[in-house]
């Protein structure tokens, strides 16, 4: 038992996540709540990436677990404080900050590619076109004819402003950017101003990169474009440009790993008396599986068809496994003299004593809101009383736990 869920909760994890559970759900979140696509994520952006620096780090997660924020806070392990929300990304995506020998580095672009299943199966090279802020080729980041810049009045060069405030006896001194050179502290002429960039040192370009996604690629996947990314004035190398594999959800299949899972409804009689089915992979390829008569197909079964899974990753011609989930569909009410019939075929019987005194009592119908009082919410979908099957993958994930 945890005795706090905060950063679970602002991750959209429950409390056993795995690994990576965690990076999944930090990597969708910090991109959806970055500043650079979201202007009001801030806040969001450094809750997320707080919950992400305690939980990534096992004895971090392990003291939160047990004495909640304020164990963290207390020292134990956690009291030199958070990092920059900026970094935590930085780590996670790669790039940026400082490199190897303490130069400054351009915070790497960082792009999530939305990928179908049956694209990570069969395996494609995506184009995709890119923009990105470079130096102005033309005047070579001058902004100007080589030469021809005049330095600023309004700030005498400096690009900034100084202005005394005086509050009370207190006098202020107060910085502002100057907006007659934008900052530079120069400006050029009209006439001299570069005809691409209008004096701004800096262009937007466009360029197609090709992603090649290989057969049995994973969900977050990473591709780095090295020096694809924004040029930054003063710093000599561009910055990166990653490309990071955000698989979407398929409508039959569910991944795990290697392994794929399908559910497959089956009715009653199937389950009783046996079976076809085919199914479409996700290359293309039509398979079928029999249930002979004779075998018995339960609710919740899983059975396994060995190398339809995944593609592996190294060794592509190697697939992983596809489970099949059993979902029998039972029949709401039958005939009587059906019944008796199946009664007499069906293995079983018993015949059950009952005491003289005993009572009978009625069976009825269950109202899901009445029982609501009675059952926590969690006890009554865990015992199945809705009737509704559980969804692909739930059902396999309980059996593992
Ligand atoms: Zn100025
Ligand atoms: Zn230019």
């Amino acid at each position: 038992m945890v005795k706090e869920t905060g950063y679970y909760d602002v991750l959209g994890v429950k409390p056993d996540a795995s690994d990576s559970e965690l990076k999944k759900a930090y990597r969708k979140l910090a991109l959806k709540f970055h500043p650079d696509k979201n202007p009001d994520g801030a806040e969001q952006f450094k809750q997320i990436s707080q919950a992400y620096e305690v939980l990534s780090d096992e004895k971090k997660r392990q003291i939160y677990d047990q004495g909640g924020e304020e164990a963290l806070q207390g020292g134990g392990g956690g009291g030199e404080g958070f990092h920059n929300p900026f970094d935590v990304f930085d780590m996670f995506f790669g790039g940026g900050g400082r490199g190897a020998r303490g130069e400054r580095r351009v915070k790497p672009t960082v792009h999530n590619l939305r990928v179908t299943l049956d694209v990570m199966y069969k395996g494609c090279t995506k184009k995709l076109k890119i923009s990105r802020t470079a130096n102005c080729k033309q005047c070579e980041g001058r902004g100007g004819t080589e030469g021809t810049a005049k330095s600023c009045s309004d700030c005498q060069g400096r690009g900034i402003k100084i202005r005394m405030i005086r509050m009370g006896p207190m006098v202020q001194q107060m910085q502002s950017h100057c907006d007659s050179c934008n900052g530079e502290g120069s400006y050029f002429d009209h006439k001299d101003r570069c005809k691409k960039c209008f004096g701004k040192k800096q262009c937007k370009e466009e360029e197609i990169i090709e992603v090649a996604i290989a057969p049995g690629s994973r969900d977050g996947e990473k591709f780095v474009f090295e020096g694809k990314g924004d040029e930054v004035a003063g710093i000599s190398k561009p910055g990166d440009f990653v490309v990071v594999l955000d698989e979407v959800e398929h409508e039959r299949f569910v991944r795990k790993g290697d392994n794929l899972i399908i559910q497959h409804n089956i009715e009653l009689s199937e389950a009783l008396c046996g079976f076809v089915r085919t199914i479409t992979t996700l290359d293309g390829r039509s398979i079928f599986y029999r249930v002979l008569p004779g075998e018995v197909i339960a609710h919740g079964d899983v059975k396994v068809i060995h190398n339809e899974g995944m593609p592996m990753r190294r060794a592509p011609s190697d697939r992983g496994d596809l489970l099949v989930q059993f979902d029998v569909k039972f029949p709401d009410k039958i005939n009587p003299d059906a019944a008796k019939k199946l009664a007499d075929l069906l293995p079983g019987k018993r015949e059950e004593i009952i005491d003289e005194d005993a009572d009978v009592v009625e069976l009825t119908e269950l109202d899901p809101r009445a029982s609501r009082r009675q059952f926590d919410r969690e006890e009554f979908e865990g015992h199945g009383f809705g009737g509704h099957g559980h969804g692909p993958g739930g059902g396999v994930q309980c059996q593992q736990q």
